[in-house]
């Protein structure tokens, strides 16, 4: 069955993971007529039209907007206000202009003032990614089964919201609207602090002294590798993740850090019912986000495990065996 796409002209300024995701999934599923994108360096805007990813490479952001009903600004968050700077006089009027920004409200504040009147700013965080960067990262099902978080303002046109929801759903995302305020508290525990515990975890590893560095990594399977993998993420996009939301997420390091010192507390103090109590706490907050299908109920998150060297002993020990 064909789907109606629901833009005429899709144009993603910035094909990096998630700008090349959306090229892959919107052409995947017709979501848009045309797809015309761009990308900071001619080495990206090249490997972009060498990927197929666009029907459209085009050199400047200016360029990309012209005579697009879809723009979505797929750049790092401190670069926002920049290119909406360098789009707001080509946008035609009734053009929906939308980002993907890890951080909602000083998007929102950075782009506004660029945007003519007749256009309707939809802000946007598709809650999906990897620590990998770059056009060849993306994939087409990135979005499948995840959350993308419209953050409206308050006067904008409703049957945009609609229509930009539409896509989202279309390249298979759940979407849910709130303030941009709320998205930032929310992401600042969910998504943000998270990040920074990692990138902390994994430096502090770091500074150990050179034989117990190696260590480091040979044992890594205790829990560390798992950090290792967030603090893999784009240094780039990070930074200014920390830069853009700053109140929110000194907010959440100041609670964090006071957890912290009740549980050293209770470790001093050999106090195992404070520490029991907590993990079992969090237990059941992993066994809540896998039955909400947010991710995979297999062990160690599904690694396959490697056989045995050899044959597998003899089980005289179980019971039902012949
Ligand atoms: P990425 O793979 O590094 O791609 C970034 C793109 O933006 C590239 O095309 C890059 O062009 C361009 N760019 C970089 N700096 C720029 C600048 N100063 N001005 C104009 N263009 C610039 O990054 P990404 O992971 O797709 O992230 C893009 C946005 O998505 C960020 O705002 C991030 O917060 C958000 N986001 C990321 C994830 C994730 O897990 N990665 C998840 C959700 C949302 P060149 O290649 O030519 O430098």
């Amino acid at each position: 069955m064909s789907v109606q796409p629901i833009f005429n002209r899709l144009a993603l300024i910035g094909t990096g993971l998630i700008g090349s995701s959306i090229a892959r999934a919107a052409r995947a599923q017709g979501a848009a007529r045309s797809i015309v994108a761009t990308a900071r360096s001619a080495a990206t805007r090249r490997r972009v039209a060498e990927l197929g990813l666009a029907g459209q490479v085009v050199e400047t952001n200016a360029a990309a907007a012209e005579g697009a009903d879809l723009v979505i600004v797929c750049v790092p968050v401190g670069a926002c206000g920049a290119v909406a700077r360098e789009i707001g006089p080509h946008l035609q009027p009734g053009t929906i202009v939308s980002d993907v920004g890890s951080v909602k409200g000083s998007v929102l504040r950075a782009m506004s003032p660029h945007l003519p009147a007749g256009v309707h700013f939809v802000p946007a965080h598709p809650v999906a990614g990897t620590e990998h960067s770059g056009p060849d990262a993306g994939f087409a099902e990135l979005f499948v089964g995840r959350w993308c978080i419209l953050t409206p303002p308050a006067n904008v046109d409703q049957a945009a919201v609609e229509r930009l929801a539409a896509f989202w759903r279309l390249i298979g995302a759940n979407v849910e609207i709130m303030s941009a305020e709320h998205h930032d508290l929310v992401l600042g525990i969910t998504s943000h602090l998270p990040h920074l515990i990692a990138y902390t975890i994994v430096g502090t590893a770091d500074e150990l002294g050179q034989v117990t560095r190696s260590e480091v990594l040979q044992f890594s399977a205790g829990g560390f590798r798992d950090f290792t993998r967030i603090a893999a993420s784009d240094p780039t996009m990070w930074r200014d993740v920390f830069l853009h939301n700053k109140e929110a997420v000194l907010e959440m390091l100041g609670r964090f850090n006071e957890d912290l010192s009740m549980l050293t507390r209770a470790i001093r103090r050999g106090d195992g019912d404070t520490l029991f109590e907590q993990f079992t706490r969090t237990r059941a907050i992993r066994r809540g986000i896998v039955d909400i299908g947010q991710d995979s109920p297999a062990p160690d998150f599904g690694r396959p495990h490697p056989d045995l060297p050899h044959e597998p002993l003899p089980r005289p020990y179980a019971v039902d065996d012949k």
